[in-house]
């Protein structure tokens, strides 16, 4: 093993992760602090960017109108949530939005000028904002984006990832990054705040951006630092189905907002049959959807159902959801004439590191923000677009604390890495493992298969602890077995069904 030499750098606050629970975050940090968001990918890569349906958010501050959305979050949520955390969520929503309005995201308006509301899964009501149709993140992080770049309290260090926290005498000091060509940073700082994102990756099949590895849950579970609801994987129940097996990796989401404005799910045999498994139809809550579209799928041997919007028609469905349509298109489908074939895939990790009210953590110094916290507002199950909305009530939230605090000279020390390089691929690892979870930790959940996932799985993990290397691809590869390893114990360990957890046996 030899030395290599490490760039050493400081802040008042190091930022991991360029998507919205990070960029917003920045935004409302005063700019007298100085700020380093380190992202793993270039920004503009991210689930933030990919989001289509919307930002759920009541501008009425009625009480009465809060409540129902309050309501709808904890119907949805099954009972296992932190209901200070939702009301939080529910009434911060309006001043955030008018922020997101006020920095220049062009949210959809009718021609006299006023918001355009959608409906999802779970929602009694219309109250979801949408930007570009369905291009709603797009939208949010381009106008982000465009705005922190110009930023001259913030360095922007993309191509960058965390792999682990900077920890002394149980405090964070910020984090250790290695770059995309296994350069390595220190960049010590006096606030440090996770924004890495969901855990797609862990699973074969995604909606995820291809950075989803749960980087920032993996390195604060080895800080030890508490985590929460790992066993919760929101499997969205719409995902376009490539009957033809040659789309590889991201997959085509067909927003839940299709559904809110009127198309319906049929199985092979073109019946409609949400009406066997829930009144609310194909506006019930996504856990139901998916899993009520998994017995459909097993009782027709079928590896999909369809989605029927034709009745909707083409100037509607190309003008509402230009970017679904032209996707569909691009695979052969007229959304308008015929039926899309979708199935359940994995879409959003509801668990993480564990947050209070002011998205902080259990470890001094460090908050966590956006899909790889768990701040409990989505319970067992997330209440459709309450994500992005999560993403901007804490992270300003965590924006109000940082700011209450004097800058002081911040601490750095060297840190000595062994250097150790290995040439070998880790993917056919990568590969079991995703296997692994899309057989056993998936949907429909029982015993046998849990622990059989589990065997697999740990064989990895200790595995990689024991022959550790510094490198991307080793890295990449821990946190995937270290995340699927979390799900699946958590998994094992709650045995009765709630939410999208559904047990067997
Ligand atoms: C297809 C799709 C559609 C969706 N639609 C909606 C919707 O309509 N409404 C809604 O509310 N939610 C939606 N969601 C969910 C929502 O988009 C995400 O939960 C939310 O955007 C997460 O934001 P984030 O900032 O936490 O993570 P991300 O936006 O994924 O950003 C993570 C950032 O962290 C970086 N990163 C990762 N690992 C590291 C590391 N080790 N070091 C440094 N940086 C790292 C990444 O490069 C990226 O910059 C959708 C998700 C997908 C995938």
């Amino acid at each position: 093993m030899k030395e290599k030499t490490i760039k050493k750098l400081t802040a008042d606050v190091l930022i991991l992760g360029g998507g919205l629970a990070g960029l917003y975050t920045a935004l409302n940090i005063n700019e007298n602090k100085k700020i380093i968001i380190a992202s793993k990918e270039p920004l503009g890569k991210s689930n933030s960017y990919l989001a289509q349906g919307g930002i759920a958010g009541e501008l009425n501050t009625d009480e009465k109108v809060l409540a129902k959305h309050i309501e709808d979050t904890l119907i949805a949520g099954s009972g296992l949530f932190d209901k200070d955390a939702i009301k939080e969520l529910v009434y911060d929503a309006s001043e955030n939005i008018k922020m997101l309005i006020d920095l220049g995201v062009p949210f959809d308006v009718d021609q006299d000028g006023k918001i355009l509301l959608t409906r999802e899964g779970g929602h009694s009501t219309r109250r979801i904002l949408h930007a570009g149709g369905d291009a709603t993140g797009k939208n949010i992080m381009e106008t982000l984006i465009g705005l922190i770049r110009n930023k001259k309290n913030v360095t922007i260090i993309e191509n960058y990832m965390l792999y682990d926290l900077i920890v002394k005498d149980e405090k964070c000091y910020g984090g250790q990054l290695i770059s995309m060509d296994n350069e390595f940073c220190n960049v010590f700082a006096d606030a440090t705040i996770l924004a890495t994102g969901g855990i797609g990756a862990v699973y074969r099949d995604s909606t995820n951006a291809h950075g989803a590895t749960g980087d920032g849950i993996a390195a604060a579970y080895r800080s030890g630092v508490e985590l929460r609801g790992m066993e919760f994987v929101q499997f969205h129940p719409t995902v376009f189905y490539d009957t033809t097996g040659t789309i590889k990796g991201q997959k085509f989401l067909i927003s839940e907002a299709v559904r809110g404005e009127g198309a319906y799910l049929l199985n092979i045999n073109g019946e409609r049959f949400m009406e066997k498994y829930d009144k609310r139809l194909e506006l019930a809550p996504r856990d139901i959807v998916s899993q009520s579209i998994m017995k459909e799928m097993y009782d027709t041997w079928s590896e999909y159902v369809y989605i029927d919007a034709r009745h909707l028609g083409k100037e509607f469905l190309s003008q509402r959801f230009p970017t679904i349509y032209q996707k569909c298109l691009e695979s052969g489908y007229h959304m308008e004439k015929d039926l899309i074939p979708v199935a359940p895939v994995e879409h959003y990790g509801i668990g993480g590191v564990k947050i209070d009210l002011n998205g902080e953590t259990s470890l001094a110094n460090l908050y966590a923000n956006g899909e790889c916290c768990s701040s409990g507002v989505h319970g067992a199950n997330r209440l459709a677009s309450n994500s992005l909305l999560e993403c901007i009530v804490f992270g300003k939230r965590i924006a109000n604390e940082i700011n209450k605090k004097s800058s002081s000279k911040i601490n750095s020390w060297e840190i000595d890495i062994p250097f150790s390089m290995n040439k070998n691929s880790y993917h056919p690892i990568r590969e079991e493992i995703r296997n692994t979870m899309s057989k056993y930790v998936f949907i429909v959940r029982d015993e046998e298969g849990l622990k059989l996932a589990l065997t697999i799985i740990n064989r990895h993990y200790k595995n990689l602890c024991k022959h550790p290397f510094t490198t991307v691809d080793y890295y990449r590869t821990l946190n995937i077995a270290t995340v699927a390893k979390l799900i699946t114990e958590a998994a094992l360990a709650r045995k009765e069904s709630i939410g999208c957890h559904l047990r067997i046996n």
